[in-house]
């Protein structure tokens, strides 16, 4: 009998030969620790490449009658790939998906695969005010507005008119912001549709204060967050009524390191890699922390980044 890996393989090439009639961009057998902010992760079967919503479309339609498995990657900035890999393909957005545009008065429509940093040098650009607070987030559209990624008190869904969303089975929808669900770190479109794009309500300000205001952002981040190890930001969700960052301090645990990944001596609700660490050893961090504050505070810390198994 064939077994799973020569299975999945022999499908991969039928979508693979469609996408390449389609000149959809392929890469194949791609290091998943070159597409993510804590450089970690094995190879995955391909990365995929649509550069516009036929061709994203077409990319679903194929990959779900072959059954392969698939996921979509942004900037891979809150994501723990495994260090075996991914036996499955990864879809990221290109083309006209990083565009971005002014559209009618302080209106921005911006791809779902725009980076938030390109994002908030057009809002300078172009004198729009209401995303400086996403400085320093180093995730694209899309990802943000899945995770509802937010900070300084404030979420990027408050920012949100209108979606663009493509759903698993590649239908293509226009949906209005009032008919999204969003929480802390929780959009109700996750793992059901990709954000092709957005559309942004900012509002028309003074060049020179938005620059400022961006600055002072940027500097607290830095003040505060071991910005200069790679990280995937907080990895776990605030309890309520207080940080994750404070209980995991108050339980001795910053600082602690397996390998090369360590709780950050800056931030503990961080795990860096000091160069070298491996997903399994960030993962054995992320789990220790949740037993011992399990533990000694009856508290289980949900995490914010995911894991890809
Ligand atoms: C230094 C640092 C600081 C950070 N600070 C913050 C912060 O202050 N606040 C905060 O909220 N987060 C923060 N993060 C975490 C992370 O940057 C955000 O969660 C970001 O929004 C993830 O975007 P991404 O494009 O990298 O998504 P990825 O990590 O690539 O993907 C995350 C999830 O989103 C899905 N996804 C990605 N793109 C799409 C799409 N177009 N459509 C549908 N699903 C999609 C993926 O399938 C995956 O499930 C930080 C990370 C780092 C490294």
């Amino acid at each position: 009998m064939e077994d799973s890996y020569c299975h999945v393989q022999r499908k991969w090439q039928n979508v693979a030969r469609e996408l390449r009639r389609n000149q959809v961009e392929i890469i194949e057998n791609p290091l998943l620790a070159h597409y993510t902010t804590w450089k970690v992760g094995g190879k995955a079967l391909a990365i995929i490449k649509p550069a516009n919503l036929s061709q994203l479309v077409r990319c679903l339609r194929l990959l779900n009658e072959e059954e392969l498995s698939w996921r979509v990657i942004g900037n891979g900035s809150n994501i723990l790939p495994r260090d075996q890999g991914f036996n499955g393909v990864i879809i990221k957005l290109d083309g006209e998906f990083t565009g971005i545009k002014r559209s009618a008065s302080s209106f921005v429509e911006c791809g779902g695969g725009v980076l938030l940093k390109q994002l908030i040098n057009f809002s300078i650009r172009e004198s729009l005010t209401g995303s400086e607070f996403l400085v320093g987030i180093p995730g694209t559209v899309g990802g943000a507005i899945i995770n509802n990624a937010g900070c300084f008190g404030r979420e990027v869904a408050e920012l949100l008119d209108s979606l663009v969303i493509v759903n698993r089975d590649g239908e293509v929808l226009k949906v209005n912001r009032e008919e999204v669900d969003f929480g802390y770190r929780y959009c109700s479109l996750q793992g059901k549709a990709i954000i092709a794009g957005v559309v942004l309500n900012l509002s028309p300000g003074e060049r020179e204060a938005i620059k400022d205001r961006i600055r002072t952002y940027f500097l607290k981040r830095k003040e505060t967050q071991p910005i200069e190890f790679p990280s995937a930001g907080s990895v776990f969700k605030n309890p309520r009524n207080g940080y994750a960052a404070l209980l995991i301090e108050k339980h001795g645990l910053k600082g602690l390191r397996l390998g090369w990944a360590q709780i950050s001596r800056k931030h503990a609700n961080f795990v860096v890699n000091l160069g070298g660490a491996t997903a399994s050893q960030i993962r054995y961090l992320i789990e220790w922390v949740q037993k011992e504050i399990y533990l000694r505070e009856n508290l289980f810390l949900e995490r914010e980044v995911e894991l890809w198994d």
